[in-house]
């Protein structure tokens, strides 16, 4: 029977009675204690940083429609999936959740390849990762540019000391095979980058076919699938893509954090044959292969996987995987549909005037010379909290961009950007006519 137990919490805690129990108050915990610990005034310095006083304020997060390019608001299935109990990142429990997730983006990327993983970073993270793994110094990668992404991938390649070749479209527009092709015929690269959803434009690029006219050359194939997957079809294995890698934030719909990617077993093979390591450890597929339990050996400590975020990627992809690729796609595509016609009917035009150019998960919409457009984006989020964006890049200035991706593209919300855009569009009309 232990009646009262003396703990050292504080001279400000204190042992009462309540009638026959004896209940432990505590009032304050953290004071030094001279007699049982801590450090003595004398061995403290003064400090010149005070606690601060803005985190005793409470965490004040408004709840807004993320309708921009990325990132998407995530399902409450995905947040509550956060709140589950950490685990070790090698606890055979969690383990078996990244098995899972695999499982998940095989799926996802429609391949059986046995290297598929996740970076933990976002996309920028899975891009690095596919040119640092693909690249030694003076190998030639050939970009297909045609906006900021390809000026991205170009950036990092160059950082990693690669021959950079660039072919480029204007923003908006897309990659014929046969311009590809002739690319890769002057340039002869090792590796052929190209973006499926240019989120800076709104553009799609089509890459049946791309694969095999890259292997025919000896080159492989890299490609962004950011701003795309599960948006729009993509089959990894079919269209022969030899890396392709996405982020957690856009269509899954899970919170930015991870980048889920794939390689090929011909990219293995070229990593495999590289005369130097890969020059970022954290970063190295090999590495990141054995973590993910791609490799057929035990799993090594290469880094504590994002734990909370390997949970809600789990939930964002079971989500997906219980709606299903055909069904996910066709809802991109005709809520875009509707997104079209109803700005179409407000006097707007899309930037890209070919539909079959277009990615339904990222709509770019022509500012008209009449209208501010961050008068108008700030009409969204100060009125209503949704947000849209302005363009990026070669669409800087010229653009607004609407996303639509995953949780956040349904029908109800093409109306809701809509009847908004109408009413921002009358507020600068009334503006102009005051001019
Ligand atoms: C958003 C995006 C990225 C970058 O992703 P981050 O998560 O911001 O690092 C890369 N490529 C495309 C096509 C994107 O839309």
């Amino acid at each position: 029977m232990c009646d009262v137990m003396m703990l050292s919490l504080g001279r400000w805690s204190a042992v009462r009675r309540v009638g026959k129990k004896s209940v432990l108050v505590v009032t304050a915990t953290h004071t030094t204690n001279t007699a049982t610990g801590g450090y003595t005034p004398s061995q403290l310095q003064k400090m010149d940083v005070p606690q601060p006083k803005i985190l005793k304020t409470p965490l004040d997060v408004p709840s807004k429609l993320l309708m921009g390019p990325g990132p998407s608001n995530s399902p409450l299935r995905v947040h509550y999936a956060m709140m589950k109990p950490l685990l070790g990142h090698l606890h055979p429990e969690f383990t078996k959740i990244m098995d899972d997730i695999k499982e998940g983006l095989r799926y996802m990327f429609q391949t059986q390849s046995t290297v598929v993983c996740c970076v933990s970073g976002t996309g920028h993270a899975g891009m690095e990762t596919t040119i640092c793994n693909l690249l030694e110094p003076s190998d030639v990668i050939l970009v297909a540019q045609n906006g900021i992404w390809g000026e991205r991938a170009a950036d990092m390649a160059r950082r990693h000391e690669a021959d950079v070749r660039v072919i480029e479209k204007a923003a908006g527009d897309v990659f014929t095979a046969a311009e590809i092709e002739a690319g890769i015929v002057k340039h002869r690269p090792a590796v052929v980058f190209v973006v499926q959803g240019e989120s800076s434009t709104g553009a799609l690029q089509p890459l049946e076919g791309l694969g095999e006219l890259c292997h025919k050359h000896g080159a492989v194939l890299a490609v962004d699938c950011v701003a795309s997957l599960g948006g729009v079809p993509f089959y990894m294995d079919t269209w022969g893509v030899d890396v392709v890698y996405t982020g957690t934030q856009k269509v899954l719909s899970a919170p930015p954090s991870m980048a889920p990617i794939a390689f090929s077993a011909r990219a293995m093979e070229r990593v495999k044959a590289r005369k130097k390591p890969i020059r970022s450890f954290y970063s190295d597929i090999t590495w990141l292969a054995n973590y993910w339990g791609c490799d057929g050996t035990p799993r090594k400590y290469h880094h504590t996987g994002p734990v909370s975020s390997v949970y809600a990627l789990r939930e964002a992809l079971s989500i997906a995987c219980e709606e299903g690729l055909e069904s996910l796609w066709s809802r991109h595509q005709s809520c875009a549909q509707r997104l079209y016609n109803g700005l179409e009917e407000l006097g707007l035009k899309l930037f890209i005037s070919d539909p079959t150019k277009r990615t339904p998960t990222v709509t770019t919409i022509r500012v008209p010379d009449t209208v501010n457009w961050m008068r108008v984006t700030k009409y969204f989020m100060e009125k209503y909290r949704v947000e849209i964006s302005g363009g990026l890049g070669p669409s800087a200035g010229q653009v607004w961009r609407v996303g639509l991706m995953g949780y956040n593209c349904t029908l109800d919300n093409v109306d809701l950007v809509l009847k908004i855009m109408k009413e921002a569009l009358s507020e600068e009309e009334k503006l102009n006519s005051k001019l």
